[in-house]
Parts: C-alpha cells; structure tokens; sequence
C-alpha cells in the first residue's frame, strides 16, 4: 500500500494526471510510494446536459459549482473507502495559507482529498456539510483549483519518506527549521570572475556548516525577520545576529 494516497476531485482530471505523471513524483507514483488519482466531479453529475454549475441566488457575476455532484463525487470516494471518512480539502483563497509545517502533518496522514473549486468557487453548503479544511496557496486569486492543489500534493509528497533521494533534502531546504536556505554555488568555481565564497571551497565542514547557518540567518534576518520571531535559535545564533546588527544596523 502506498504511504500517502492523494484524490484529486476536478473537472480537470487531465491537469493533475499531467503534472503527476513526471519527475519526482511521477517515479515516486511508479514506485508505488504515492496513489495520486483524480477523480470527475462531472461524472457524478445528475444533470441530463452534464451541467455541474449554475447562476449565484441573489444575482452576481459568474457562475458556481453545484453540491450535488460534488456530493456525489466525495460519496463514491468514501464508499470505496469502505463507508470510512476521507479528509477533504478545499483549495480555496479564503482558506488558511499553506505552511511547511501544515504539509508535514497532512504528508503523515496516509490519505486525504483535494476539492479543485472553478469558476466563482463551490456552493457553502459544500463547504459546511462535506469539506473538513480550506487551503489557500497564497493572497492571490488564481482560474481553478487544480494548480493550488497540485502545489499542495507536491509540497506533501516530497515530505513522504522514499519519496526524496534523502531527508536532507527537504530538511535543509527554505522554511523547514524556521529559515530560509543558505546561497549555493555549483562549478565552476570562477565564472567570468565571478567566484565562489572561499569556505566552501576549502573542504572543511565544519566551517561550511558554521558559514550556511550564518547565511541563513542573515538572509531571513533581511528578507523575513517575521520568521526570525518564531524559529528556536541557538545563544551562537543570537550572538552572530547581534554582531551583524552593531556593524550594519540597515
Ligand atoms: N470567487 C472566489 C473568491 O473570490 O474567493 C474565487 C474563485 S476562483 C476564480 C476559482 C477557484 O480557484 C476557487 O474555487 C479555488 O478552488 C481556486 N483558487 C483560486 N485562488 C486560490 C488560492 N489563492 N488558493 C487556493 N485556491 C485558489
């Protein structure tokens, strides 16, 4: 069984299947770590011209999704499921931002649904009755659900053990301890006389460590000093933070 299965509830199966099909999470799909599966909310419609959206009441620009197959949809998804609740997510721009640490928690919980909103959105019975979380991708309206929720299912599924070469990988990376991640530099070394930081040439890994921790601090200190307020830092880290304030306060 896979470790983390993720279905897509759409009117654009074909997006999610592309996105999914390449790179690291297609192989981790191949693999049989992640079950990415998109589901068509339009199959489950009730409606003879296989309409799944109808005019707002009380008037309004747009139109909206209809409960009914959604309902429809989420029920077939739950009965497979052996009657078993299924958590659903609704990407949404009214719902909470997406953090790092929301994807970890959702990236051990085994199974979960996304519901991909088109048009003006979903009706809120459909919010109120079927979808236990809302999750927005940023302050930002975007044409559909499906790249939200695509951005969610990734940013899970590389936090699934397998699913990366190593934890390093993600453990090391922007916002995973509360910091953005340090500069990198691949060969050459000078590049039309632009080089490299000296340390990371000189093999000493202690002093590599000691320098990327430092340039995280000074690059979150800089670009997210809101972040800063909230990650647990060392008395080495404080020390070298008040040692940059005193000789450039800017
Ligand atoms: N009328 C909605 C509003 O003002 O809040 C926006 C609807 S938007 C055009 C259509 C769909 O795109 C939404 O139902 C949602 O699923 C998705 N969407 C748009 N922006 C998003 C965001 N920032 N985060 C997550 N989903 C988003």
């Amino acid at each position: 069984m896979a470790s983390l299965r993720i279905d897509f509830l759409t009117l654009f199966t074909d997006m999610v299947e592309c996105y999914c099909s390449d790179s690291i999470v297609g192989r981790a799909r191949e693999k049989g770590i992640l079950d990415i599966r998109a589901r068509n909310i339009r199959d489950y419609t009730a409606d003879r011209q296989k309409r799944v959206d109808d005019a707002p009441f009380g008037g309004g620009m747009g139109m909206l999704m209809q409960i009914q197959p959604i309902d429809a949809c989420y029920a077939s998804l739950v009965e497979e499921n052996g009657g078993e609740h299924i958590h659903l997510i609704y990407m949404s721009p009214k719902g909470r931002i997406l953090t790092q640490q929301r994807a970890l928690e959702l990236s051990k919980m085994g199974r979960f649904a996304i519901l991909c909103g088109r048009y003006e959105g979903v009706d809120e019975r459909v919010i109120d009755t079927l979808v236990d979380e809302e999750i927005s991708v940023g302050d930002y309206v975007v044409t559909g659900g499906e790249l939200p929720g695509l951005m969610l299912a990734d940013c899970v599924s590389r936090l699934v053990p397998g699913v990366l070469s190593d934890d390093v990988c993600f453990t090391e990376e922007s916002h995973f301890s509360g910091l953005l991640e340090y500069p990198q530099y691949t060969r050459p070394a000078d590049y039309n006389g632009l080089t490299v930081p000296e340390v990371l040439l000189s093999g000493h890994h202690a002093n590599i460590e000691r320098w990327r921790r430092e340039q995280s601090l000074l690059i979150t200190a800089r670009r997210r000093p809101d972040m800063l307020e909230k990650c647990a830092l060392t008395d080495a880290d404080r020390r070298f933070l008040e040692k940059m304030k005193n000789e450039d306060p800017d």
